[in-house]
């Protein structure tokens, strides 16, 4: 079996517009399905999605591509992780070609059944120790949550895990590319030790990582401590709880983000299953990103405490510039989530909530010494806002509470904003946004390439009449090249085979064109036609300015002549 028709096959058996659905809502747009895009802050959908060529396209950051390219991108994984992954949703067998395995279980698959053991011990590990189940017990944890959450325990032991996976086969390099275990002074040491463990999953359930609270009363040893980063774990992009959460999140329409392992897990105890928690630091905008996918929204829950303002303050900055809506609760000083919840039970912070307030409210409440002070916070919160609505909206609201006048506001914001734009100009070329691709493209070139692409039938009249060479746009050229590579070598010019030949930035323009609603085109021979000539006329006019700047009298007769012929076949 051929690699293109094993990949066309997984495609067959997932549709994408319900394959995105999983990750994003999407609302019917003509031809097209619509939402926010998951690879970009956006207020307003330009995510795309079109169920009849299988394809995405994004409007906002240009990223387009097929179902391996959504997966690729989303969950971070390479092709062959992609199609893997795919496959096995499908229901496809990964089938062999000439000896060797089409997919080559990857070091990150690995590393997930590797955490997927040590997660298992850490779980026998837990109900062998009475000591260690019942701290659990007294912290009013449940079993059944103490077995939702998968948790475990790691005993004093240096370096029992480490053994416990090398008989089970796995190399040194997997288990401290994991960070499972290390080398101290040339002897393997466990990295957990003498902790309560919680396992980290991806939204997939997968185990990524572990998370371990000490319970040694000694202040020598931090208190939390997390695995290091790894090939499938980056501490900066994953919420604690986000797999459990996920449903509730896109159900309830906003997530609840509290600080540590147990408000999590005492918050789903309690029914507040939208709870999630950054890794035991401040908030990050990858963090948010991924659970922005799910909704917007969200309600921090934090300790009213300096140390839960702070992190609140703190936290809004990465909310604004991810372009989400939030509001803040604090718990009076002190508690926390899981404290308060068993102290006073779910309804009583499920009526706070009612009292949770908007961030305006809350930075001019902290700051309610110096009004201007919690005015030029919000402002320079709202300059990395990147969206408009948003930005109005908080502008209104600001400008009522604090009694200031909306346009002295407005022109503030416009001082921090010249500063802001600087830092957001970096970002955004780290992110790689470029003008909106189809904008730099002339409308006879896209028109053609479109035809090419949605009606592979009339490919044969394009090429046989069309000179590369004219085309003006590097990128239409380019993949016009391989249009007639594939057309030479008598291969179908599919969406398939292009994926294989072009690069990432060319297949971005091909989905941008698909997705790009067209009305039914009639006269598709007459559109080809116009399109060639336009593009012919072009080229000609650019070669006559050069032989009129040449002076080149002979060269330029001709290539009026040329030019007059072609224009009287209109
Ligand atoms: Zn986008």
């Amino acid at each position: 079996m051929k690699y293109d028709d094993f990949t066309e096959e997984i495609k067959s058996k997932l549709d994408i517009v319900e394959l995105i659905a999983q990750y994003i809502e999407l609302k019917r747009a003509g031809q097209n399905f619509k939402g926010l895009c998951p690879f970009h802050a956006e207020k307003t959908p330009s995510f795309m999605v079109n169920p009849a060529k299988q394809i995405f396209h994004c409007f906002g950051c240009n990223r387009g591509g097929d179902i391996f390219t959504f997966i690729m991108n989303l969950e971070n994984m390479t092709f062959l992780e992609a199609v893997s992954y795919l496959a096995e949703r499908a229901g496809v067998e990964a089938r062999i070609v000439s000896g060797d395995p089409v997919i080559k279980k990857g070091f990150k698959e690995k590393l997930y059944s590797i955490n997927k053991e040590a997660m298992n011990f850490y779980r026998n590990t837990l109900y062998k120790s009475a000591h260690a189940l019942s701290y659990l017990r007294d912290r009013g944890i449940k079993d059944e949550v103490i077995e939702k959450f998968s948790l475990g325990f790691s005993g004093d032991d240096r370096d029992l895990l480490f053994t416990h996976l090398t008989q089970k086969g796995f190399t040194i390099e997997e288990i401290t590319s994991a960070g499972l275990s290390n080398f101290h002074v040339g002897k393997p040491q466990d990295f957990f030790r003498y902790r309560i463990i919680f396992p980290i999953f991806d939204l997939r359930g997968q185990c990524i990582a572990f998370g371990g609270r000490t319970m040694s009363s000694s202040k020598e040893v931090p208190k939390y401590i997390n695995s290091p980063d790894s090939p499938v774990f980056k501490k900066s992009e994953v919420c604690y709880g986000s797999n459990f959460a996920k449903n509730s999140i896109v159900q309830k329409g906003y997530s609840i983000i509290v600080e540590g392992y147990f408000d999590v897990i005492v918050c789903h105890q309690f029914g507040f299953d939208n709870a999630v928690a950054p890794l035991g630091t401040a908030l990050t905008n990858g963090q948010l990103r991924r659970i922005r996918r799910l909704s917007d929204k969200v309600l921090l829950l934090f300790d009213g405490d300096s140390a839960g303002v702070a992190a609140a303050k703190r936290s809004l900055e990465h909310i604004f510039s991810e372009a989400m809506v939030s509001k803040i609760l604090l718990l009076p000083e002190g508690e926390d989530p899981d404290t308060f919840l068993r102290k006073y039970g779910g309804d009583y912070l499920r009526n706070s909530m009612i009292g949770a307030k908007n961030p305006v409210e809350f930075i001019l409440d902290i700051h309610a010494k110096n009004k201007l002070d919690g005015v030029k916070y919000m402002l320079s919160v709202l300059s990395a806002c990147p969206d408009a609505l948003l930005r109005d909206e908080v502008i209104r609201a600001l400008s009522e509470t604090a009694k200031v006048s909306e346009l002295t506001i407005r022109q503030e914001l416009k001082n921090y904003a010249k500063k802001a734009s600087k830092a957001r100009q970096d970002e955004t070329i780290k992110e790689g946004k470029s003008p909106s691709l189809l904008d730099i493209v002339n409308k006879d070139e896209k028109m053609l390439l479109k035809i090419a692409l949605s009606y592979p039938d009339r490919c044969a009249c394009i090429i046989s009449n069309l000179d590369p060479v004219k085309i003006e746009n590097l990128r239409v050229k380019a993949i016009f090249e391989k249009i007639i590579m594939l057309h030479r070598e008598n291969q179908k010019v599919t969406l398939e085979s292009l994926y294989r030949l072009c690069t990432t930035d060319e297949i971005h323009l091909i989905t941008a064109l698909l997705v790009d609603s067209v009305s039914e085109i009639d006269s598709v021979e007459e559109i080809i036609e116009g399109c060639i000539r336009a593009i012919q006329i072009r080229d000609l006019e650019k070669r006559i300015a050069f032989a009129a700047e040449q002076e080149d009298v002979t060269f330029l007769h001709t290539l009026l002549a040329e030019k007059g012929r072609l224009l009287s076949k209109k």
